[in-house]
This record gives C-alpha cells, sequence and structure tokens, in this order.
C-alpha cells in the first residue's frame, strides 16, 4: 500500500500517485533550484508559465485534443460550470437538453434553470439512477441550444460507455467529467464543451478543467461574471486573475505520470481490469454484495455496493479500516459502501478489497 501503508478509497478528494507526490514533496520547498515554492510565486513569472503550458500541452497530447478547442484551468469546481456552461452558451429564454442520470447531473439541471430554459430529456431517477438510457428513447429537442449529461455519476456508480449525439446539428454536446476524465480516452472532437474538476483523477481540488471548441465562447450573457466567461478566460489564457496555482502545477506532474504509464490507452486497460476484478468479486457472492447498478453502464470509477445484510455494513467499513483500506462509506445521500477506484488505485489496493470482502463473508455465513 505504499510508504504511507493505506489503500484509499475516496471518492473526491482521492488518492493520487506516489510518485507524484513524492516529486512534489521534494520541489515543494525549493522548486527546481529557484529558492521558491510553486505557491510562493508569481502566476506571471517564467517559472509558472512553464508550469501552465507544460499542463496544457501534455493535457493535449494524453486526450489527443486539438487547436480547435481552448483548454482552460479555471477555479469554483464542476459545480460552477453547472452555471457557466448556459451562461455561455445560450441565452436566458433558450432550451438546452439535460439527461439526467444521477445526482450530479440533477444538479447540473437545477443550476441551469437560472440560467436557461432547461429540459430533462430522460431522468433515472424512478429506477433510483441505476441505468442510462439507450440514445433512441431520448426525446431531444429540435431547437435545443445543447444536449449535457454526466458522464460518470460519482454517487449512483453509473457510467456512459459511448456518447449520445445531439439531433439537431447545431446542438452541442457538453459533458461533466469530473470523476472519468483522464480515465480513457474521448474523442474531444464530438464535443462542444467538457469539464471537470481535478479532484477525482487529475489532481487536487481547486481547478476545474474545461475544453471548449473556439466557436462557442464568444456569446455569453450580459450577465455573466467575468470569472465564468470562457471568452476572458481564454483570451487571458486562464490568468485573468490569480489561478490555483499549486493544484494547475500538480494536475502538470499527473497528466505527465499518465504519459510516462503509456498513455490513456494503457490507464484505460489498468481501470478495466481493476474494475472488473471488483464486480466480478460482487457478482460471484452469491447475493452477500449486491451492486444495483445494470451491468453494461458500471462505472470503473466509483464501485457501488450494499450488503443484503445491511446491519453488518457498519462492521464492514469499520474492519475494512482496520486492514488499512480506508473511506470505503457510501455517500451520505446514498449510504452503503463506495469504492473509488481511480487511475491512481493500483491493482493491488483492489485486490486486497477483494480478499478482504471474501473473508469478511466467510465470517458472516
Ligand atoms: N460533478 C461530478 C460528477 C462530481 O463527482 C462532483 C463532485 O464530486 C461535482 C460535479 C461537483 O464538483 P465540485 O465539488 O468540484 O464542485
Amino acid at each position: 500500500a505504499g510508504d504511507r501503508g493505506v489503500y484509499n478509497f475516496a471518492a473526491g478528494p482521492a488518492t493520487l500517485p506516489e510518485s507524484v507526490l513524492l516529486k512534489a514533496q521534494s520541489e515543494l520547498y525549493n522548486y527546481r533550484g529557484s529558492g521558491m515554492s510553486i505557491m510562493e510565486m508569481s502566476h506571471r513569472g517564467k517559472e509558472f508559465d512553464f508550469v501552465i503550458k507544460k499542463a496544457e500541452s501534455d493535457l493535449r497530447r494524453l486526450l489527443s485534443i486539438s487547436d480547435d478547442f481552448y483548454v482552460l484551468f479555471l477555479q469554483g469546481g464542476a459545480t460552477t460550470q453547472f452555471a457557466a456552461v448556459p451562461l455561455n452558451l445560450c441565452k436566458i429564454d433558450e432550451p438546452a437538453d439535460y439527461i439526467v442520470t444521477g445526482s450530479w447531473s440533477d444538479k447540473a439541471f437545477k443550476e441551469s434553470q437560472k440560467f436557461c430554459k432547461p429540459n430533462v430529456v430522460w431522468s433515472g431517477k424512478s429506477e433510483k439512477y441505476t441505468k442510462i438510457p439507450s440514445f433512441d428513447v431520448i426525446k431531444q429537442n429540435p431547437d435545443a441550444k445543447y444536449l449535457h449529461f454526466c458522464g460518470n455519476e460519482t454517487i449512483h456508480g453509473v457510467e456512459f460507455k459511448d456518447y449520445p449525439v445531439p439531433k439537431n446539428k447545431t446542438s452541442i454536446l457538453v459533458a461533466d467529467m469530473s470523476s472519468n476524465f483522464c480515465s480513457k480516452p474521448v474523442d474531444v472532437s464530438k464535443f462542444g464543451l467538457i469539464y471537470a474538476g481535478a479532484q477525482k483523477n487529475v489532481g487536487p481540488s481547486g481547478v476545474t478543467i474545461v475544453i471548449v471548441r473556439r466557436d462557442l465562447v464568444s456569446d455569453s450573457q450580459p450577465i455573466t461574471p467575468v470569472m465564468l466567461d470562457y471568452k476572458i478566460q481564454a483570451d487571458n489564457a486562464s490568468l485573468y486573475n490569480t489561478p490555483p496555482c499549486y493544484a494547475i502545477y500538480i494536475c502538470g506532474l499527473v497528466f505527465e505520470d499518465l504519459l510516462d504509464q503509456g498513455g490513456i490507452k494503457a490507464v484505460e486497460e489498468r481501470n478495466a481490469k481493476k474494475a472488473g476484478i471488483l464486480y466480478d468479486a460482487i457478482d460471484g457472492s452469491a447475493g452477500f454484495y449486491i451492486c444495483p447498478v445494470e451491468k453494461s453502464v458500471r462505472s470503473h470509477m466509483n464501485v457501488p455496493f450494499t450488503l443484503a445484510r445491511s446491519e453488518l455494513e457498519k462492521t464492514f467499513i469499520e474492519e475494512a479500516a482496520k486492514e488499512r483500506m480506508v473511506q470505503l462509506k457510501g455517500h451520505r445521500s446514498v449510504g452503503g459502501v463506495r469504492a473509488s477506484i481511480y487511475n491512481a488505485m493500483p491493482l493491488a489496493g483492489v485486490e486486497n478489497l477483494v480478499a478482504f470482502m471474501k473473508d469478511f463473508q466467510a465470517r458472516h455465513p
């Protein structure tokens, strides 16, 4: 479990690669002989200029992002993007479509009601957010300015395996990829906008990455606060005001690390293997552990499950923590257990958890 001795299954802020943390630790006090820490230096100086430009170019390489898109490093979390998206992509009286597959896309929809006229075109609420619809049943509105969905519902463990296409040609595909960003390849060219809070796969909380097509940023609503205006942020290369320098620096180290690990395809393969082992253990437990999510859309990042004997859940989580597997408690809104197994969770962490689950079951016949 690395030198720190635990496997950390937190949903976010989440575990980061050991090698990244060690490098950051060594550079924290004195960044590359500058006599300053990254968090102590001007965001307009040459050292930080190098950091942010390299972070952007490494991310572009990792996800093959073309020059048709801006890559922005913003603040306010993905939650702020719930407002920024409608403010930038439509007028106050224009329609937008939302697919609601869990709590996060529901929050995005609700926030957008203040800034446009959104429609829920599909909701999984009545089935407790365990499904994603087949795309032909989604009744898109012909005049919708964009189609929004959440690529991976962090709380419910539901993940899109491929992506819907907006029906009307001028509509734009928009995705919240906070919890599966950089976990697998994505064809960015199919999207108008992708946003992601960093604190799951790519860094600490405090920075939100927005990838937005260049031609979409020039028509924000007049009430748009400057900080939420993509054009202002893009024209200033994310440096309109003081950015979250240290968080961007850590993201840069993570992107470098993902490239060193063989790029995004290799990352996807490792993630699929980890998720496969865990779901097999759940499904092979003769009903002792239950994952309610439909098999074809189970998340490779967040694996929620319950124990058929729910009175054992507390003991399960406590005993796992004693075995140094921490932060396994399900989200407060749904309960149960949730194992978040982002990029930085090693295979050995998942194998350890599965061994513990089998042992726990054997001890509670
Ligand atoms: N969207 C998704 C999918 C999330 O998982 C989260 C947070 O966990 C958010 C949005 C909200 O992110 P933030 O807390 O950065 O605003």
